[in-house]
């Protein structure tokens, strides 16, 4: 089920909501832990496909994955293999030599 942060308010049943505003006045600690421990779990689940030319990794050993920040969003990316990586980070390094200030790359090896 995929909501955005409207729907989630207006579905959740009211006891949650009150909570919800308690924890906000509260300066957000509780839902600040919620976020930061579902961002942890969808960076850590395995893509499906390459970023690049779309092949199933799902059973492929020797793939790899980045994670970068573009525009305050940390995105992560996965590859079949080097060659779509680095089809992937020039097309990155062309973006930063654009602008420079919007993408830290952070390169990481999975399935080794
Ligand atoms: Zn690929």
């Amino acid at each position: 089920m995929k909501l955005t942060v409207k729907e989630f308010v207006e579905a959740i049943e009211e006891e949650e909501l009150y909570k919800l505003q308690y924890d906000l006045n509260k300066g957000s600690i509780g839902l600040k832990s919620l976020v930061d421990e579902k961002i942890k779990a969808v960076e850590n689940l395995p893509k499906k496909f390459c970023a690049v030319c779309g092949d199933g990794l799902v059973d492929k050993e020797g793939t790899f994955s980045i994670i970068f920040k573009h525009e305050k969003l940390k995105k992560k990316a996965s590859f079949c293999a080097i060659d779509c990586m680095e089809f992937f980070i020039s097309k990155i390094k062309k973006a930063k030599e654009l602008e420079p200030s919007k993408i830290k790359s952070n390169i990481e090896r999975t399935n080794v």
